[in-house]
């Protein structure tokens, strides 16, 4: 790695390589949002994208068949979903997706770095 970008990364200094330097101007009014997912069980064959590429790793495979004989996905983490449909999106049989969360309190704001 050059060095100017490894000292821009952190790189060898003990410093996290992705550490920020700089804070959004914004970053007080940004908050995380809550998605609660839906799945539609009898739709689903079981291939696994939603689970796989979940990047809050919500979902996992049941123990459970549907009537076709596959395991749909059940929501192991319901507190981690971010609402970002990327589960909605992936499914190649829109046997999934995600809705806002009921409660706004549920947003929370993102961590100030110190
Ligand atoms: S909406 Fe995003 S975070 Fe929530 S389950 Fe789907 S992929 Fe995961
Ligand atoms: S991506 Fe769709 S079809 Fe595949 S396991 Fe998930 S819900 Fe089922």
């Amino acid at each position: 790695m050059g060095g100017r970008l490894a000292q821009v990364l952190g790189a060898g200094n003990g410093a996290s390589p992705m550490e920020y330097w700089r804070q959004p101007l914004d970053l007080d009014r940004v908050t995380i949002p809550h998605g609660e997912v839906r799945i539609i069980r009898e739709r689903c064959k079981g291939c696994g994208f939603c689970v796989e590429y979940c990047p809050k790793d919500v979902l996992a495979l049941s123990e459970e068949f549907n009537q076709k004989g596959y395991h749909p996905p059940e929501v192991v983490d319901a507190e981690g979903c971010v609402n970002c449909h990327l589960c909605e999106m992936i499914c190649p049989d829109f046997a999934i997706y995600s809705v806002a969360s009921q409660e706004e309190d549920q947003c929370e704001p993102i961590q100030q770095a110190s």
